[in-house]
């Protein structure tokens, strides 16, 4: 049995909250700290602020046991060995990251510690950051045999968080002596042993007793560096995939099955290889700028990321002149949207290609109603209803009496409708899938205009479906 630990997490967004519940259900202390008071209490109170599976559950289960909520760095740096910085790294004017937050934990933790302490990276940063959280804390007077900084960086998905945590690909940690290895690897034990995957009430995934997850040991410089390689090699495949829509398009192949051709190669993989309306969310397009400019810092031109961003901007604009294309013209033309999240399965919709695409119709006179099974509430915050922009209580009431029905995030749900009701609800019967969510024969069988990405019959309008229900 490993040793139990008690760990700070600073920030309890979808990385520090997702972190600090799997660290509780592996068998630590947790201190979740927050400079949030509306959320801290929202979530002593029991209530998880944000949309992911199991996260519910295991707060009930180590809520008042082995987790607790505070706005108190102070306290949880003193109470705790380990201290986990998760906080935001936003996209900063000039594209690099903004290590504010980090810089401000930094010395915040710094004026707290007394004893040793290993403070790990956990948000998503440049390489070098581990050098600077150095500094900073002992800038603050705090000797270097009094603590080590650790790089952890977090691969979760949103949508599937938890099992991603506790079922991890692999974990990494980049330590620059042993101690600090040490403790590290230690609390990622019950993990790494397989033995939290014994327990009967362990959360299912891909992980077991006998295939636990691999934990690879770095210097801290690689660490941070596996992180954003590894975001910018994602959304590579998928600005990749794409452009090879765009080229299916125009030669009249269906992506979906060069898509399976391609992912089938075991060199290859078959995920990350869905064409769309291009790749959003706070990961993504952050990291992919952060990286390049790091790359520009340290004198390497690494062009193809900009590539990347560019193909994923087309993307959007293609996807609105393919709605173009159907509709003919926008103003007072009432689009039903499905989907606001920037992808299934999470309620995030920060930088959601469905945001920016509902922003664009609205400034050309749409009329909208909008759905999505957990994202409204936020999307509220930042597009709040209008004379032109409605949310609706289920994807029909958006479908009704629209002259066309937008699928622009890929949640199960809209795959399983009622193609004949949904038909028959809307104005006319045509359908433009972002997200390539239905097979195309079928909707073509059930008498839709249905355009997607990258498949036959992707970007004409077939006149006659059309007047046929011409009014
Ligand atoms: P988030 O915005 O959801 O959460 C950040 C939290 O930090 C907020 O609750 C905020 O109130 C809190 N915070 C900010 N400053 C603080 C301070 N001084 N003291 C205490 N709390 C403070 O962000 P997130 O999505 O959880 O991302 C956090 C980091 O993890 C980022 O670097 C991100 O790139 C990385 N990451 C995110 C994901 C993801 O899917 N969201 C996956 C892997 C890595």
């Amino acid at each position: 049995m490993s040793e139990k630990s008690t760990i700070a997490v600073v920030g309890s967004g979808y990385v520090g909250l997702v972190a600090a519940v799997c660290f509780a259900e592996i068998g630590h202390n947790v201190i979740c700290v927050d400079n949030d008071e509306s959320k801290v209490s929202q979530l002593s109170d029991g209530e998880v602020p944000i949309f992911e599976e199991y996260l519910p559950e295991l707060l009930a289960r180590h809520r008042n046991k082995s987790i607790a909520f505070t706005t108190d760095l102070h306290a949880a740096t003193q109470k705790s060995q380990i201290i986990i910085v998760a906080v935001g790294t936003p996209q900063s004017q000039t594209g690099s990251a903004d290590l504010s937050y980090v810089d401000a934990v930094a010395s915040q933790i710094a004026r707290s510690i007394t004893e040793y302490k290993l403070i790990v990276e956990k948000s998503t940063v440049p390489v070098y950051t581990n050098e600077w959280i150095s500094r900073v804390i002992e800038r603050n007077g705090v000797s270097r045999e009094l603590f080590d900084v650790a790089s952890n960086p977090e691969f979760l998905r949103e949508g599937t968080a938890v099992a991603d945590f506790l079922h991890a690909d692999r974990i990494v940690i980049g330590v620059d002596n042993e101690r600090a290895g040490n403790v590290l690897r230690a609390i990622y034990e019950p993990l790494t042993s397989g033995s939290y995957y014994q327990s009967a009430d362990a959360v299912p995934g891909s992980r077991s007793t006998i295939d636990p997850p691999p934990l690879l040991q770095t210097s801290t410089k690689a660490a941070e560096l596996i992180k954003h390689a590894s975001n910018a090699f994602l959304a590579m495949k998928i600005s990749f995939i794409n452009v090879v829509s765009t080229l299916c398009e125009a030669a009249g192949a269906d992506v979906e099955e060069v898509s399976k051709g391609i992912g089938t190669d075991g060199r290859i993989g078959p995920k990350f290889l869905k064409a769309g309306i291009g790749y959003g969310g706070s990961c993504f397009p952050k990291d992919v700028a952060a990286f390049r400019y790091v790359a520009e810092q340290l004198g390497v031109d690494f062009g193809l990321l900009r590539e990347v961003e560019k193909i994923n901007s087309e993307q959007k604009r293609r996807f609105f002149q393919k709605v173009r294309s159907a509709l003919w013209t926008f103003r007072g033309k009432k689009l039903g949207v499905l989907g606001l999240a920037f992808k299934g399965g999470t309620d995030d919709i920060r930088e959601s290609p469905a945001i920016d695409l509902i922003a664009q119709f609205l400034k050309e006179g749409c009329i909208i109603s909008a759905y999505d099974p957990a994202a409204m509430e936020r999307t509220k915050q930042v597009l709040p209803p209008s004379g032109t922009l409605s949310y609706a209580k289920d994807p029909y009431e958006a479908a009704r009496d629209a002259d066309a029905l937008l699928v622009l995030t890929e949640w199960q749900e809209f795959a399983e409708l009622d193609l004949d009701r949904l038909h028959y609800t809307l104005r006319y019967p045509i359908v433009i899938d972002g997200r390539n969510l239905f097979d195309r024969e079928m909707m073509v069988r059930r008498g839709f205009t249905y355009l997607s990405i990258g498949r036959p019959g992707a970007t004409q309008v077939k006149n006659a479906v059309l007047s046929n229900r011409l009014p």
